[in-house]
């Protein structure tokens, strides 16, 4: 599947969308990953769901990502006697460890690590925001706080907190149930939601041992506070708008998606860019202005990949936000000022074999004009270092894993095809020429550059470069011929 565009879409799959026939058309309109977000999904969806984009995968040709998003600590109010209270500023109400139904002075808090981290002063936005409180008197197992903005509480309403750094770690007694279930499943990434610290991934990465690529939702200032570490130790991150443009100020999103493509940019970690990116179309058929302009801002920034939430989860018109973000990456990338902006923006290659391949291979291609860079990966690495260097040229990635190819999905600029091992050099070259014809990366005469690692299968060892011409006896067979 030859897409017309670098940046990846990853779009989350829920009741408008989680079914075959569905599956099959947003793959087909430009969906490289699916997202199957545990915060509403049942075991049995997951699964249901997970088989269905395989047999969409086998019927398509190529490899399809799965991602599975754990919920994390998403805390939530317990309930109130009649529902709902109505507050104004000022109103003074009690959070508690009290199951009984709250009233107009006290609700339970089922969170009693939230009641020991919460100090005077802190803020408790609750409703995504729409409600302020801030904590004037704390105690034993509650917490007084004052209304100081919005008028209404209701039951099981979540709770953030942007103010307290909680002493739990990132999985919850859920989450580690969902977790376990995801891992039976042929799964690709797994998202962590409201991570504060690089221990939080430590935790997950030890239930995980290797069987996913772990993603970083960056949700939380706190976890903001430690970004280097956290993009360091993990496989790929989020920039989660919802949660952080809750937990933080709003206007602050803009410069920290910057900040975090920036430096995930650097790091060679995929980046995707989340929430509420064509968000009206969750009931009209046709995006607004500001949104297709949020759409190209992410893909000038070099994002990874943009994600659909409710977009193509819940509402109206799932395919029409597929084919509308493919729509709008493919005129962006088709300006001719898109590989510049890229290119300035691309980091310094570190002094490592792999990156001096990566970064030569790029310069090769645009200065004899090549087709396209086909690389080698086992486990990834080469072909996630390949599109650090953000070539202008594409990037094919074969690899005999289809775990890999498909993690790679996620990738920018990263086209993957699940190939048998290279026996040798020779025969290296040759997958590689056939490979770039198949998939239409290369026409006969055209000439394409390799990268791999020799000796074969020795991971971290890119080390080769290799110009190929793609020839043909006229039937579609492909010869080859190296200089
Ligand atoms: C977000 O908060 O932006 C996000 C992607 O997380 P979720 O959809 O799980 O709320």
């Amino acid at each position: 599947m030859n897409r017309n565009r670098r940046v990846k879409i990853l779009a989350t799959l829920g009741p408008a969308s989680n079914n075959p026939e569905m599956i099959f058309k947003l793959a087909s309109a430009g969906a490289d990953v699916f997202r199957i977000n545990m915060s509403h999904a049942s075991h049995d969806v997951m699964r249901g769901t997970v088989a269905a984009i395989r047999g969409v995968e086998e019927q398509l040709g190529f490899p399809i990502g799965i991602l599975v998003d754990i919920q994390g600590p998403k805390h939530r109010l317990g309930v109130f006697e009649k529902g709902e209270i109505d507050v104004q500023p000022g109103h003074v109400i009690t959070l508690d460890s009290d199951p009984k139904p709250g009233n107009t002075e006290r609700v339970h808090l089922p969170h009693r690590d939230i009641l020991d981290a919460m100090q005077i002063g802190h803020r408790m936005l609750v409703n995504d925001g729409k409600v302020e409180l801030r904590v004037i008197e704390t105690g034993d197992g509650w917490a007084r706080a004052e209304v100081v903005s919005g008028t209404w509480l209701a039951d099981k309403k979540g709770v953030n907190l942007p103010d307290s750094e909680l002493a739990s770690g990132a999985l919850t007694e859920k989450d580690r149930k969902d977790l376990d279930a995801a891992l039976q499943e042929e799964i690709d990434w797994v998202a962590l939601s409201f991570i504060q610290r690089p221990d939080d991934l430590a935790e997950a990465r030890k239930v995980c041992r290797g069987r996913v690529g772990l993603m970083a939702k960056i949700e939380k200032p706190q976890a903001m506070q430690r970004l280097d570490e956290i993009i360091e130790n993990s496989d790929a991150v989020m920039v989660a708008r919802g949660d952080l443009g809750v937990e933080m100020p709003l206007e602050l999103v803009p410069s920290m998606q910057k900040k975090m493509i920036r430096k995930c940019r650097k790091a060679g970690r995929p980046v995707v860019v989340a929430t509420q990116m064509l968000e009206s179309m969750i009931n009209a058929p046709v995006p607004t202005r500001a949104e297709v302009s949020d759409v190209a801002n992410a893909v000038y920034e070099g994002a990874d990949a943009i994600m659909l939430s409710a977009e193509s989860a819940a509402g109206d018109y799932p395919l029409e936000a597929v084919s509308t973000m493919n729509s709008i990456a493919e005129a962006i990338e088709s300006d001719k000022g898109y590989l510049d902006t890229i290119a300035s923006q691309r980091p310094e290659p570190e002094p490592t074999g792999s990156d001096a391949i990566s970064y030569a291979a790029s310069e090769i291609a645009d200065t004899l004009g090549l087709a396209g860079i086909v690389c080698f990966t086992a486990s990834g690495s080469t072909g996630l270092r390949a599109a650090r260097a953000r070539p202008a040229k594409p990037i094919l990635a074969l690899s005999p894993v289809p775990k890999t190819a498909r993690r790679l999905a996620l990738v920018w600029g990263t086209q993957c095809v699940i190939t048998p091992d290279a026996g040798d050099l020779d025969d290296m070259v040759d997958k590689a020429c056939r490979a770039a014809y198949r998939e239409e990366l290369a026409r006969p005469g055209d000439r394409i550059i390799i990268s791999a690692g020799v000796p074969l299968r020795t991971p971290g060892s890119t080390n080769m470069l290799r110009i190929a011409y793609i020839g043909s006896d006229g039937q579609g067979s492909i010869h080859r011929s190296t200089d």
